[in-house]
């Protein structure tokens, strides 16, 4: 971990970890949706005849919808879709989404928060997510953990991931942070690249399917395989990056 702390200092030229702040992302991370997410998709596309790549779902987590349609409309069928399609469809895949959702956390997520909020860290939450009363949901679930200050949602970004503005909203959110202030926990491939593009020390958690290294390969910092092995070195990670220094 230590040589993971140091290249990533190295490579945005920090001479040290000055931590704040740890910013999530939710699908895959705070909630277990991406399976039911992913089940929409595949029905949605199969009721228009039109076919998903094996994980194509969750390597593209994160993608606005139109973009996402665009691009099984191309493969598919060499066109775009219509503003009729897109729309359509994307309300076809919502409805079965909410049909779907099983509401669950990830697992070892609560651990996750006291761990943050232990070391006197700022949990912030940075998501794609446009979900209305998603607060409440959040409140609900998560206890005194986001409040709408420090959240970061589809509501405010203009670009989205994988550009960093998101997460450097997140930091402005945060505090004004800078990007060794922070550490950002992310499970899907665009919002790795996203993070790491607002320099920020990017944890990548595999909660889905995909396979390491295309994590790996968009800029992640640190590879996880669940929460709970986050958890068990999270302290220790904390803790390090109050020594090290370049
Ligand atoms: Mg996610």
């Amino acid at each position: 971990m230590t040589e993971k702390l140091i290249s990533y200092l190295q490579k945005n030229k920090f001479e040290n970890l000055d931590l704040r702040a740890v910013l999530f992302d939710m699908d895959g991370i705070i909630y277990d949706s991406m399976p039911a997410h992913d089940k929409s998709w595949r029905q949605t596309m199969q009721e228009w005849n039109l076919k998903l790549e094996p994980s194509e779902s969750f390597i593209q987590e994160g993608r606005p919808a139109r973009l996402m349609i665009n691009m099984v409309f191309q493969r598919n069928l060499k066109r775009d879709a219509t503003e009729q399609e897109v729309k359509d469809i994307y309300k076809r895949k919502t409805e079965l989404f909410f049909e779907h959702d099983t509401g669950a956390l990830i697992p070892g997520i609560q651990e996750t928060i006291k761990i943050v909020k232990t070391n006197g860290l700022i949990p912030i939450l940075v998501t794609g997510s446009g979900q209305t009363g998603l607060w409440e949901r959040l409140n609900g679930d998560l206890p005194n953990v986001f409040t709408p200050e420090t959240m970061v949602t589809a509501f405010e970004v203009e670009i989205g991931k994988p550009h960093p503005e998101p997460y450097l909203m997140g930091l402005e959110k945060a505090g004004n942070l800078k990007p060794n202030q922070a550490v950002v926990i992310e499970n899907a491939p665009l919002g790795v690249e996203s993070a790491h593009k607002a320099n920020i020390f990017t944890i990548a958690v595999n909660t889905g399917p995909i396979p390491d290294h295309i994590l790996l390969d968009a800029g992640a910092d640190l590879l996880m395989d669940s929460l709970d092995s986050l958890n068990s070195v999270l302290p220790k990670l904390f803790q390090m990056t109050e020594t090290i220094k370049i």
